[in-house]
């Protein structure tokens, strides 16, 4: 990852590239900008061995115009407070371009979560959702997992809202397991809109996606799913990786046999069924049809964007592009679909949970993935139009275009208060 690129810079950059082709006055384009509040604390939780930690976390509320902010938490060593205010953006302007009626936000806390055990991650979870309690509930705030977390994470948050608050209100978090009101597809949802976006997108250029070569950064549930999920509609997934490094089979490898020896291991890296060993740089820059970087921000600079020989890019991860090497890859005609599309699945069916909890009636995982199927779709065909129609450099300005307009009518629409 460089570190010189900002990802919040990022974010606002993306945002000034698109508001360059609409009519967005510069004061509502300020609001657009940054988010509505941020919280910093530090969370002091026992450990095992009766000594105590300090861990600093966040969550930013970026925008509420469409609705309750909705974002997951993310755990990571390289959380930064610029860090959550960037994704919290990017929520916004997600939910916007699937039109779901969510504003964004997004949480995290600086911690690898490997060094701590269970019981300690437990209490760690639950001081932050005690901090969190004033802020969130069905219709304030929602979060959601992110990197290295999950539904465990997430069934913990709402127990402790819950009992807090004492209630019930299983719509506070999405992404929870099925048993404790989590939905069908949710876990797969994210990879499911990478490659369904994918699939429109080698449509639009009129190729085959049937036995196209893809690689996949990062292997993590958004990565290996979409490998999974790809290989079954007839692409061969030629490598793979992780922050350890990668695999590469010039005829593609079983992507699930890849994830077993990851679940084994901790790693893709020493998988039998691939024939070499590969760095994470010379999987970006493999002469593939596809890429899905669903690792990191910034996985892909402006550096690296020269030597990238894939046609199109799918992001399963947030920011994994940063604005510079966005010109170049458009300037080498790479099709780039956007992250706010192409992640998207994951809170569209965040959506479709939240739905199900506050109505108390649950889908089946056919219908949801009906569901998620068609908004996708349908969203990947406005950018198009937008796209097209100004005559636009990349299809993540078109998604901005479309995004930025939907918060601003909200937002105007709402009127002016005192
Ligand atoms: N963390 C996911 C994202 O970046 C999912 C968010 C959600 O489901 O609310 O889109």
């Amino acid at each position: 990852m460089s570190e010189e690129v900002n990802p919040f810079e990022s974010l606002q950059s993306q945002i000034d590239g698109a508001a360059a082709h609409m009519d967005v006055g510069e004061d509502v384009l300020e609001r657009l900008k940054h988010p509505e509040r941020v919280l910093e604390t530090n969370l002091t939780v026992e450990m095992d061995d009766g000594s105590l930690d300090r861990f600093r976390a966040f969550r930013s509320q970026f925008n509420g115009d469409r609705g309750p902010y909705k974002g997951g938490i993310r755990y990571h060593p390289d959380v930064t407070r610029d860090e959550v205010k960037a994704l919290s953006g990017w929520m916004v302007y997600k939910c916007a371009t699937v039109g779901i009626p969510y504003g964004g936000g997004k949480g995290g806390i600086v911690i690898d979560p490997d060094d701590y055990s269970e019981a300690e991650l437990e209490r760690i979870t639950r001081a932050f959702a005690k901090e969190l309690r004033p802020l969130i509930g069905e219709d304030r705030d929602i979060p959601a997992p992110d990197v290295n977390t999950g539904q465990r994470e997430m069934n913990w948050i709402k127990d402790t809202y819950e009992t807090l608050e004492n209630t019930t209100a299983p719509g506070v978090v999405t992404g929870k397991a099925p048993d404790s009101g989590g939905s069908a597809g949710r876990v797969e949802a994210t990879g499911r809109s990478t490659v369904i976006a994918a699939r429109e997108a080698f449509d639009y250029l009129d190729t085959d996606l049937e036995g196209a070569t893809v690689a996949v950064q990062g292997y993590g549930n958004a990565g290996w799913i979409a490998a999974k999920l790809i290989d079954e509609m007839g692409a061969t997934v030629v490598a793979a990786s992780d922050s350890s490094g990668g695999i590469y089979s010039d005829d593609g490898f079983d992507p699930v046999a890849a994830k077993d020896h990851k679940n084994e291991t901790g790693s893709v890296v020493g998988f039998e069924g691939a024939d070499e060993e590969i760095t994470n740089e010379e999987l970006l820059t493999l002469d593939v049809d596809l890429l899905i970087p669903a690792a990191l921000e910034n996985a892909i600079d402006e550096g690296i964007a020269g030597d990238v020989r894939a046609d199109v890019i799918s992001e399963a991860a947030n920011g994994p592009i940063t604005p510079a090497a966005d010109e170049v890859l458009a300037g080498k005609d790479v099709l780039v679909i956007p992250d706010i599309l192409a992640n998207a699945g994951g809170v569209t069916v965040s959506y479709f949970e939240w739905v199900q909890n506050r109505q108390r009636f649950y889908w089946t995982e056919e219908r949801v993935n009906e569901e998620l199927e068609a908004i996708v779709v349908d969203a990947f065909d406005a950018l198009i139009d937008t796209y097209e129609e100004h005559g636009l450099d990349t299809l993540r300005t078109a998604a901005y275009v479309v995004a930025i307009r939907r918060v601003v009518d909200a937002f105007e629409q709402g009127g002016s208060w005192p």
